[in-house]
């Protein structure tokens, strides 16, 4: 039978080495003694799943306490007074804050030191952003015309990102800010990751040549939501899935090349899945777009 579609595997894809970093540390910990995820560990439902049947459990960073003696930080951080805080109260506490988190909370903590008032670009509520604005309760978060619209004035901002928001909306907002009160002095410091980054461009490449975009992660993955948006705003169609019997037929109609591409928290697994579910109903693999490994130093 000929194959009625192609599939075209991004060149970045899938689980960053944040995550996979953080979900070593909890499986180790967690299949030794039984744990407490201060959240969840990533936004995913299959990783999630995988970690309770190891018998982790998740509570809450905020909670007052936990039912175990360990608890896990995760791959989104938090506040400094928030760690200290289990600490202070005897847990054991296994912190899998991702480098280029922690990398984020230097740069906020360095522009509050200099007199900056701060502003994060990201998502309010966004366990991320709680974390990195819980220790500088005076931090503006914004991530829309009307917050910027609201933001006071102050001689200096300074300014950083969520890691997972697309570099180019970081820009237009901040461009944004410095419209809003053009004598103030704007600080950047680009805290959005490189994973994100490569993630985002090589989608790019993807929807130059596909009609149809499949973007494998979790419900509430911000990373996983920015990339579907991304490729709608480029004139591709463009549907998110957490795993392979998700996928709907008719989603696939009239597609010749189908794209596939993940968010930074989903499982090489779930991706090869869904492309064996793609082949399935008739798509055949392009070779066009290799995955390269991450250098890890270099984006330290
Ligand atoms: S998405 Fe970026 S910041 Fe988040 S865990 Fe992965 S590498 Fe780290």
């Amino acid at each position: 039978m000929k194959p009625q579609f192609r599939i075209l595997l991004a060149q970045h894809y899938g689980m960053c080495f944040g995550v996979r970093d953080a979900l070593a540390a909890t499986e180790k910990v967690a299949s030794r003694r039984p744990a407490t995820i201060l959240g969840e560990l990533v936004h995913n439902e299959v990783v999630r799943q995988r970690l309770n049947a190891l018998g982790a459990r998740e509570g809450k960073l905020e909670a007052a306490g936990a039912t175990t003696a360990d608890v896990i930080v995760t791959a989104h951080g938090a506040a400094d007074r928030d760690r200290k805080r289990w600490k202070d109260a005897g847990y054991r506490v296994t912190d899998t804050t991702c480098p280029l988190v922690r990398r984020a909370h230097v740069a906020l903590s360095r522009l509050v030191l200099e007199g900056y008032t701060p502003i994060v670009i990201g998502k309010q509520g966004h366990v991320e952003v709680s974390g990195l604005t819980g220790d500088f309760p005076a931090a503006h978060v914004v991530l829309s015309d009307p917050e910027v619209e609201a933001l006071p004035f102050s001689e200096r901002f300074g300014v950083v990102a969520q890691t997972t928001q697309p570099i180019e909306r970081v820009e237009d907002l901040l461009e944004k800010i410095r419209q809003r009160h053009p004598t103030a002095e704007v600080v950047f410091k680009d805290t959005v990751c490189q994973p994100t980054k490569d993630r985002q461009k090589a989608l790019d490449q993807l929807c130059e040549v596909a009609e149809f975009v499949l973007v494998v992660g979790g419900h509430n993955s911000n990373n996983s939501l920015q990339l579907v948006e991304k490729a709608r705003r480029r004139g591709c169609r463009a549907e998110r899935v957490t795993r392979s019997t998700e996928i709907r037929e008719d989603w696939l109609s009239g597609a010749r090349v189908v794209g596939v591409t993940a968010g930074t928290s989903t499982l090489k697994e779930s991706v090869e899945g869904v492309l064996r579910h793609l082949e399935s109903l008739g798509g055949k693999r392009m070779a066009s777009f290799q995955r390269t490994r991450e250098p890890v130093k270099s984006l330290l």
